[in-house]
């Protein structure tokens, strides 16, 4: 071949032709070429492979087809009531044909790049290497504002400059910003879903992007309109997912609460679903991150070069921000699952609740189980109140009656040995035992040495305050189409029932008791009716625990399932009664309220606050008429004497917010020193004997929580004035769960 050409290539050399000697030397010589030629080539193709082929690819492809895709438009997130979660905004990508732009007679290439680096804000001389390119494309900027492409039309238009393409693409936006971030999660740079729904409900928010084929010749023009075809697009569904924005705010503001309160250096955790069909209405993970800068440097981390694009980077992300703990992770119940032995033995008719017990130690293969109260055990009880009092051993002898194979039955049929099922990738794998022995149950009864997710805990408390149904959790109510057509409606799944209706209905009295009576009185609201249990435990590394609170209300028809998880507690206290506890109620009281759920008898009207009338100018009598009204006590400074008497100051001032009973201080002269009292010593002290003192002295309380005093405003033996509302906090402190 190579002969035959060569001797084509030269006719006329006669010389050459003629001899096959000569001939066959210049071939060696020409293959000893070629083998070098071969040898660069190869050390090239390493480099063009990796790295050039892609967008040589690209590159020739858009020479030849113009870069017409039409982008199908992904669908839109929304929350449960109509808001937008996510959706796709309208940008621009901007592109040149170099070759185009050069034919421009009214216009140089430099001022083109001129303006084109300083509408889009690039490099000039980057842009202007672009444009002195020998070919048909060039992409100069891609995901631009509406706002800022109007501006390049109106250049292009001014200045007839052609070879400037502005092509119509989307950018994903997310109008909460963080809030629930890990349950929304986000998109790559080709609107491909990388995180959360966006990733696991891809195929349907995605859409089919179409195409518009026109050939175009060698020079690079458009061929006539009759060699266009086009593929339309097809946008993707709209997703209706069950989040509660309103909750889910509720709950995150909690949570980040929560935190700080207790400087949880593990973050925290929350879900609230609805009891009946396992809907998430909330789920909060923090740390978390803003959707719309998902890649950003993690809070309280310096890292050189970051760009949120190295794998060491994605690594750190997914360890922190991107973690989703209220799937991903496991924990230790602790306590919290002494719910559950508590339904096994009911089912079962092990016990009832007035069978007595004994809460004495009990020994399994020489490990001794004491109830915490070691000190002061609680002796002989009724079940019921071993259940109200959190006693270990009493855990331990029921499990024993239920024994090893239907205790681990049970576990198994609560959902605790399968992933929950959730709509979220990633989910985590809960840990048993893989051959219980006694000693395994006997600890596991009381919810220790076993590890599951915060999902799967909701899913079963679910089942406990249904009815018994373990129904599988979702964030997904309905997908459908943009003319707004139901394409999919999800329907709850019941995956078994696993306890009776009438050991469900005593469990929602039972765990009513422990949060009225017994260890979960921190999580009491007034009205409510909240049923639920803490829980503490202790993780593999010294001194870091999880304290939390489970729980659902009202009681008798619940609603809710609040999950609150904080981690690693590292404040005044670690146990779930103080750290989860109060945080619970916060949310339980605010979400039944945001889903109009009424409170029952006349909880709560009593506490209703009121606002300071004012008081000044008012002669004494009418003064005091009118503070009756309002519910408020008064207490007077200076001179009654006389009927032209009149009030010249008062505290609190009026406008301010009182509690109902509150006291306001009246001066009937205008005060140089207004009145101070010193702060006694409360610390420990009982409510009502804390309410008394105060008022005694003449100042308001502004109180949160009940039981004994374990946090005041103002230091004791410090003086404030007189009729100052005091900040105080209060916690039941006699359960350490
Ligand atoms: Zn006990």
């Amino acid at each position: 071949m190579d002969k035959k050409k060569e001797k084509e290539k030269k006719p006329e050399n006669i010389e050459n032709t003629s001899n096959n000697t000569l001939t066959r030397k210049r071939l060696l010589i020409l293959m000893a070429v070629f083998i070098l030629i071969a040898m660069i080539i190869a050390g090239y193709t390493g480099y063009i492979q990796f790295v050039w082929a892609n967008e040589l690819r690209v590159k020739a492809y858009e020479q030849q087809n113009r870069d017409r895709t039409i982008k199908a438009e992904r669908g839109t997130i929304y929350d449960s009531s109509g808001n937008v979660l996510a959706i796709s905004v309208s940008v621009d990508t901007i592109s040149v044909s170099p070759i185009e732009v050069r034919k421009n007679k009214s216009i140089t290439v430099e001022e083109v790049a001129q303006e084109l680096s300083s509408i889009l804000e690039l490099d000039y001389e980057n842009v202007l290497n672009k444009l002195n390119m020998d070919n048909h494309y060039q992409l100069i900027a891609s995901k631009v504002e509406r706002s800022t492409s109007d501006l390049l039309k109106a250049f292009i238009k001014e200045h007839k400059v052609s070879g400037i393409y502005i092509h119509q693409d989307s950018k994903r936006y997310y109008p909460f910003g963080s809030l629930a971030a890990h349950v929304i999660g986000f998109t790559g740079d080709d609107n491909q879903g990388l995180y959360g729904l966006e990733l696991s409900l891809d195929n349907y928010l995605r859409g089919t992007d179409g195409k518009i084929l026109t050939e175009l010749d060698v020079a690079g023009t458009e061929l006539p309109f009759a060699f266009e075809s086009r593929i339309e697009a097809v946008d993707g569904y709209d997703v209706i997912t069950t989040i509660n924005t309103d909750i889910q705010k509720i709950a995150e503001n909690v949570v980040k609460q929560a935190i700080e309160d207790n400087k949880a250096e593990g973050g925290a955790v929350c879900i609230v679903s609805d009891c009946k069909t396992s809907e998430i209405l909330a789920m909060v993970s923090e740390p978390g991150m803003d959707l719309n800068n998902p890649r950003a440097l993690p809070e309280g981390y310096t890292i050189d070069g970051w760009t949120g694009l190295r794998k060491s980077d994605v690594d750190l992300l997914y360890s922190t921000v991107w973690r989703n703990k209220a799937i991903m992770d496991t924990y230790e119940p602790g306590s919290t699952f002494k719910s559950l032995t508590t339904a096994m033995a009911l089912e079962e008719d092990i016990v009832q609740q007035d069978t007595m017990v004994d809460d004495f130690p009990v020994t399994v293969y020489g490990a001794t189980i004491h109830c915490w109260a070691k000190q002061y055990p609680h002796g002989k009880e009724t079940f019921l109140q071993a259940v109200y009092n959190s006693c270990n051993p009493v855990f331990v002898k029921v499990s024993h009656l239920i024994g090893i194979k239907r205790f681990y039955e049970y576990i198994e049929s609560f959902g605790f040995r399968d992933p929950s099922g959730i709509e979220l990738m990633g989910e985590g794998q809960s840990i048993f035992h893989s051959e219980p022995t006694k000693l395994d149950m006997s600890v596991a009864s009381f919810g220790q040495r076993f590890q599951i997710t915060p999902i799967q805990m909701v899913a079963a408390y679910n089942a406990i305050a249904n009815g018994g149904y373990l129904i599988k959790p979702s964030l997904t109510d309905a997908i459908a189409d943009k003319q707004g057509n139901i394409i999919y409606d999800f329907e709850p799944q019941v995956v078994r029932q696993v306890i009776s209706e009438e050991t469900s209905d005593e469990m929602r009295k039972i765990l009513q008791g422990v949060v009225s009576e017994g260890g979960g009185k921190n999580a009491y609201v007034d009205g409510y009716r909240i049923a639920g249990k803490t829980g503490t435990s202790e993780t593999t590394v010294e001194g870091v625990y999880v304290s939390s609170f489970i729980g659902f209300a009202p009681a008798d028809n619940p609603v809710i399932t609040v999950l609150l998880i904080v981690f690693n507690p590292q404040g005044d206290s670690y146990y779930g009664s103080q750290v989860a506890a109060p945080y619970a109620k916060l949310i339980f009281e605010q979400a039944l309220e945001e889903l109009s759920v009424e409170k029952q008898g006349t909880a709560g009207k009593e506490k209703t606050p009121v606002y300071v009338p004012n008081l000044n100018g008012y002669n004494v009598e009418k003064a005091a008429k009118k503070i009756k009204s309002y519910g408020l006590n008064y207490e007077i400074e200076g001179s009654t004497a006389g009927e032209d008497v009149t009030i010249m100051y008062q505290f609190p001032e009026s406008g301010t917010v009182i509690a109902k009973d509150g006291v306001i201080i009246l001066y009937t002269y205008v005060p140089e020193n207004k009145k101070t009292v010193k702060m006694p010593y409360l610390a420990g002290k009982d409510k009502s004997y804390v309410v008394k003192a105060l008022k005694d002295l003449g100042l308001n309380i502004n109180s949160d929580g009940d039981g004994e005093c374990i946090g005041v405003q103002y230091p004791a033996g410090t003086y404030v004035e007189k009729g100052t509302i005091v900040n105080i906090t209060f916690r039941f402190t006699d359960y350490p769960d």
